[in-house]
C-alpha cells in the first residue's frame, strides 16, 4: 500500500477534534504528514488532540464547515457531523447544514485546489435496511421527515454532492460508508450503546437497554476503521466508493449488555427502555468490495476493543 505517498503532503480533517477523526490525524501524523484540524468543538474536544498540540506538524483550527474555508492542504478528509442520535438532534437544521452545506464547502475547496476529498459517509443510509447484510447498491429504506432524517438525508445528500462534482468537475473523490465504531476517545455522555453501557457498568448503574434487546449492529474498532480510511485514500481510481467500512460481526445489544458487564465485572442489571423511534432493527456491512480493493480487513475483536475502551472510561472518569 503507498501508504507513504502521505509524506510531505497537508492533510485537512475536518471534523478533526472527534472521535474518529483525531485518531485519524495521529495516524496521519505517524505517515510524516503535515495535519490540519478543523472543528466547531460542537460534539469534539481539545481534549482529543492535546497531545498533538506540541508537534510542528499539527494545526488545530477552529472553523464550522457550513461557511467557506480558504486554505491550501493536498488532501482532504471530511468529517465534521455529530454522529450520535442525542447530539444530531439537539439541532437537526444545524446537522443537515453541516452535512451540506459543509460538503458543498469542502467540494468547492478541493475542486479550486484539485485535490483528492474523502467523505465519512454512514451506514445511516441504508436506513432500516430490508436487506441483510448490507451491500453498497442497496438504496436504502430511509424515512425522509422523521427524527433521524437530519443525520441520513443530509448525508445521503452529501454522497450525491460528492458523485456530482466528479461527474460535473472530475474531482477524485472517497466515499466510505462507516458502520457503528467505537474506541476511546468517545464521550462518555454521547448516548451511544457502547459508551454508554460501559459508563453505565463502571459507575454500577442499571444499563439500559431499548426495546427488547433484540436488534443487532456491528461494532468496528476504531484502529480498524482508520487504517482502512488511510487505505481508501491513496487508492488509484479517480472515484472509490461508496464503500462499505467496519467490523461484519453482528451482536445483538443484549449480548453486547452481557460482554460489557462481564469484562467490567459490575453488578449492573438491566433495565429496559422503549425502542426510539426509527431505530433500525439489524445491520452488519457485507466487506466484500473493501477487502478486495483495499486488501484490509477488520483485526480486532469485540472483546479486545471493548477491554480498550473499558481501560480509556476508567481512566477518564477516574475509575480506575
Ligand atoms: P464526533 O462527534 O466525535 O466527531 C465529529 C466532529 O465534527 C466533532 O469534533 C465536532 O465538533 C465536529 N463538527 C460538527 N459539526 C461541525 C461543523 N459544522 N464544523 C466543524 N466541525 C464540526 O463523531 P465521530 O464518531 O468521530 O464521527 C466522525 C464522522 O464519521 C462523522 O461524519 C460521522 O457521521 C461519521 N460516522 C461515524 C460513525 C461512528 O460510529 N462513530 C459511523 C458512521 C459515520
Ligand atoms: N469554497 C470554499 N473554499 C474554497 C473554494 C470554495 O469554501 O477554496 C466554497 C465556496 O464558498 C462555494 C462552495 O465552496 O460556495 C462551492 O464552490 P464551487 O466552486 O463548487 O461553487 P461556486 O463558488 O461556483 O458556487
Ligand atoms: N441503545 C440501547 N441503549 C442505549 C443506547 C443505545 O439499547 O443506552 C441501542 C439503540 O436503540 C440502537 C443500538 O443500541 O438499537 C445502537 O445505538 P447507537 O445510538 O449507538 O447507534 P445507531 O442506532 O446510530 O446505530
Amino acid at each position: 500500500m503507498p501508504f507513504e505517498n502521505y509524506r510531505n503532503s497537508r492533510i485537512l480533517v475536518t471534523g478533526g477534534a472527534g472521535f474518529i477523526g483525531s485518531h485519524l490525524c495521529e495516524r496521519l501524523l505517524k505517515t510524516g504528514a503535515e495535519v490540519v484540524s478543523v472543528d466547531n468543538y460542537f460534539t469534539g474536544s481539545r481534549r482529543n488532540i492535546a497531545h498533538l498540540i506540541a508537534n510542528p506538524m499539527f494545526e488545530a483550527v477552529r472553523h464550522d464547515v457550513t461557511f467557506p474555508l480558504y486554505i491550501e492542504v493536498d488532501a482532504i478528509f471530511n468529517l465534521a457531523c455529530p454522529a450520535s442520535p442525542i447530539h444530531y438532534q439537539r439541532d437537526p437544521v444545524q446537522t443537515t447544514k453541516t452535512s451540506v452545506h459543509g460538503a458543498i464547502n469542502m467540494l468547492g475547496l478541493a475542486k479550486r485546489l484539485k485535490a483528492r476529498i474523502f467523505q465519512a459517509s454512514t451506514s445511516e443510509v441504508y436506513g432500516d435496511p430490508l436487506i441483510h447484510p448490507q451491500t453498497e447498491d442497496y438504496w436504502g429504506n430511509v424515512n425522509p421527515i422523521g427524527i433521524r432524517s437530519c443525520y441520513d438525508e443530509g448525508k445521503r445528500c452529501a454522497e450525491t454532492l460528492f458523485f456530482d462534482y466528479w461527474r460535473q468537475h472530475g474531482l477524485p473523490i472517497k466515499v466510505a460508508r462507516i458502520f457503528n465504531t467505537y474506541g476511546p476517545r468517545m464521550q462518555p455522555n454521547d448516548g451511544r450503546v457502547v459508551s454508554s453501557f460501559i459508563v453505565q457498568a463502571l459507575r454500577g448503574e442499571p444499563i439500559t437497554v431499548f426495546g427488547d434487546g433484540g436488534q443487532t449492529r456491528s461494532f468496528c474498532y476504531v484502529d480498524d476503521l482508520v487504517e482502512a480510511i488511510t487505505r481508501l485514500m491513496v487508492t488509484e481510481e479517480a472515484v472509490t466508493g461508496p464503500i462499505n467500512l467496519g467490523n461484519n460481526s453482528e451482536f445483538t445489544i443484549r449480548e453486547l449488555a452481557e460482554k460489557v458487564i462481564t469484562l467490567t465485572g459490575s453488578r449492573s442489571q438491566l433495565i429496559f427502555k422503549p425502542l426510539p423511534q426509527d431505530d433500525p432493527r439489524q445491520r452488519q456491512p457485507d466487506l466484500t468490495k473493501a477487502k478486495a480493493l483495499l486488501d484490509w480487513q477488520p483485526k480486532v475483536a469485540l472483546e479486545d476493543g471493548l477491554k480498550e475502551t473499558i481501560a480509556y472510561f476508567k481512566r477518564t472518569l477516574e475509575l480506575a
